[in-house]
């Protein structure tokens, strides 16, 4: 169950006044009001799990992609992927592939 992180929109007390985390099931409808005191909230996203999956969603993604284009032999499309990525010894690999001489 993923855990929810809710601020309040008015003021409230001392357990939701800062912003609270709740354990929820994904069909769960967000909470409207603090348990507690009955304080109108707001569910976040947590900037957590943000920083967690993003970055490696991209670096999947970005191998994936660089695999695809070295198994069709697009060997310039992978050589220019790779180099942006900062992968400069796959993208050098990938350049010589291509044709290119350094
Ligand atoms: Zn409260």
């Amino acid at each position: 169950m993923p855990i929810y992180e809710y601020q309040p929109i008015q003021a409230g007390c001392s357990y939701c006044g800062k912003g609270f985390d709740v354990l929820q099931k994904i069909s769960e409808p967000p909470l409207q009001h603090c348990p507690r005191c009955g304080a109108r909230v707001r569910r976040v996203i947590s900037s957590f799990s943000a920083c967690v999956s993003e970055p490696a969603g991209e670096a999947a993604s970005l191998d994936s992609r660089l695999n695809g284009y070295e198994s069709e032999g697009k060997w310039s499309h992978a050589a220019e992927m790779a180099d942006k990525a900062g992968l400069k010894e796959r993208a050098m690999d990938d350049y010589k592939k291509a044709g290119y001489n350094f």
